[in-house]
C-alpha cells in the first residue's frame, strides 16, 4: 500500500504556464524552478517546461543538476555566484547570473575569462534584501558595461516586497523608482514574480520569473489558485492505518492536548512532520477522508496525524486521505498551520514518493 505520497499532475503544470502566458503575453519566461521546483520535482518539472525561455535557481548545485538531467536551456542563478571560483563553471555551463553586490563586480572584474557572462544586474528599490544600492547602480552598470567578461547586453531587475497585496502602494513605489533609475539605458528588464505577474501588470518587462503561480497555487493574499484559473500540480495524500471508538472525555496523542467533546470516531492517517506535514498544523486543520473534509484533532507526530471522523462514520482502514490539492487547496492549510504555501510545498521530505501522471 502507498501511503504519503505527492501526486504531481503535468496537466496541471501546462495549464498553469500558458495561465503564465496569458497574464504576461509579451514577456519572455523565466520558470522558478528553486528548492527541488517547489518540492515538486526539479528535472522531472523542468523536462515538462520545454516552453520556458529560460529557467531560475537560487544555488549552483541546483543548475547542475538540471544540466545533469539532460536540460539544455539558458540557467539563471538568482542569487548569482558566491566565489570566484564559481565563474568559470556558470560560464562552461552557460549559467547567467545575477550581480546583487558589488564584491561581484569585483569578482568579475578580478577574473580572467575565456568568454562573456550574462548577467542581471539587480538594484535594490525597498525591498532591501539584495541588489545594489539605487545611488551605485549607474557606477556599477557602467563597470559591468566596461568589464571584458560580462556579455554587454546587462539584463536589469529588482524584486518586490509587497506584490501579494493589491492595497499595498510600496510596488508602485518600487515600479516607479526601477523606471526611473533604468531611463536612457536599453536592456531588457525583469521585475515580476508570481504576485506581480498576477496583480501588477504595469510590472511585467521583458521577462517575468513566475514560481508559485506555476505550481497553481496563489501568489495573492487570501485567495487559492481557482481564483486566477490557476489548477494545484500537487496532491499530498496517504491512507487511513487505524480507526477507533473513543469516548466523550478521551484524549488523543501527545501531550493529550485534545479532548474529544462526545462520543465519536478516530482515524488514524499515515503523514506526519516526518512527510513535510506541518508540525504547527492545529486541531481543526481540514483533511479530506473519503472525499468528505474532516477536522485533524491533537498533535502531528512524526509519522502520524488523528482526525475526527465523527460518531457516525463509513471510512474504513486503506481509504484514502488527501492533505491538500485540487480538492484542498494549500493555502488553507497553510493558513491554518500559520505559514505560507511555500513553505508547506518545499518541506516534502524524501520519505513521501513521487507519482507522476499526464
Ligand atoms: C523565488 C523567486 C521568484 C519566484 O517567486 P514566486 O513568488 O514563487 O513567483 C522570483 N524572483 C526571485 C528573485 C525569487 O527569489
Amino acid at each position: 500500500m502507498r501511503l504519503a505520497t505527492a501526486e504531481i499532475s503535468f496537466s496541471a503544470l501546462a495549464h498553469n504556464f500558458n495561465k503564465v502566458k496569458q497574464f504576461a503575453p509579451n514577456s519572455q519566461i523565466m520558470a522558478v524552478l528553486k528548492a527541488n521546483a517547489y518540492g515538486h520535482g526539479l528535472v522531472r518539472i523542468a523536462q515538462r517546461l520545454d516552453q520556458a525561455d529560460a529557467f531560475a535557481v537560487a544555488r549552483i548545485d541546483e543548475a547542475l543538476a538540471l544540466r545533469a538531467g539532460g536540460l539544455v536551456k539558458p540557467i539563471v542563478l538568482l542569487e548569482g555566484f558566491f566565489e570566484p571560483q564559481d565563474l568559470p563553471i556558470l560560464l562552461a555551463n552557460n549559467f547567467q547570473t545575477i550581480i546583487h553586490d558589488r564584491s561581484q563586480l569585483e569578482a568579475l572584474l578580478a577574473s580572467e575569462l575565456d568568454g562573456q557572462l550574462i548577467t542581471w544586474l539587480k538594484v535594490d528599490t525597498g525591498m532591501h534584501r539584495l541588489g545594489v544600492t539605487p545611488e551605485e547602480f549607474d557606477d556599477v552598470y557602467q563597470d559591468l558595461l566596461a568589464c571584458q567578461n560580462v556579455h554587454p547586453a546587462i539584463r536589469l531587475m529588482t524584486h518586490f516586497a509587497c506584490a501579494d497585496d493589491l492595497n499595498n502602494s510600496k510596488t508602485q513605489q518600487q515600479l516607479g523608482l526601477f523606471k526611473q533609475l533604468v531611463q536612457g539605458k536599453a536592456q531588457q528588464h525583469c521585475l515580476a514574480n508570481s504576485a506581480a505577474i498576477v496583480g501588477w501588470p504595469d510590472s511585467h518587462g521583458e521577462w517575468v520569473r513566475p514560481g508559485l503561480m506555476v505550481y497553481g497555487v496563489s501568489p495573492m493574499l487570501n485567495c487559492v489558485g481557482a481564483d486566477h484559473q490557476l489548477q494545484p500540480v500537487m496532491r499530498l495524500k496517504t491512507r487511513v492505518i487505524s480507526i477507533r471508538q473513543i469516548k466523550k472525555g478521551d484524549a488523543i496523542g501527545y501531550g493529550s492536548t485534545w479532548q474529544s467533546p462526545r462520543d465519536t470516531t478516530i482515524g488514524v492517517i499515515a503523514i506526519g512532520y516526518g512527510d513535510g506535514y506541518p508540525r504547527h498544523a492545529p486541531t481543526g486543520t481540514p483533511i479530506i477522508v473519503n472525499g468528505q473534509q474532516v477536522p485533524l484533532v491533537g498533535r502531528v507526530s512524526m509519522d502520524m496525524i488523528t482526525v475526527d471522523l465523527g460518531p457516525v462514520t463509513e471510512a474504513k482502514i486503506g481509504d484514502e486521505a488527501i492533505l491538500w490539492g485540487p480538492e484542498l487547496p494549500v493555502e488553507i492549510v497553510a493558513q491554518h498551520a500559520g505559514t505560507i504555501p511555500y513553505e508547506l510545498l518545499c518541506n516534502i521530505t524524501p520519505r513521501v514518493d513521487y507519482l507522476y501522471r499526464e
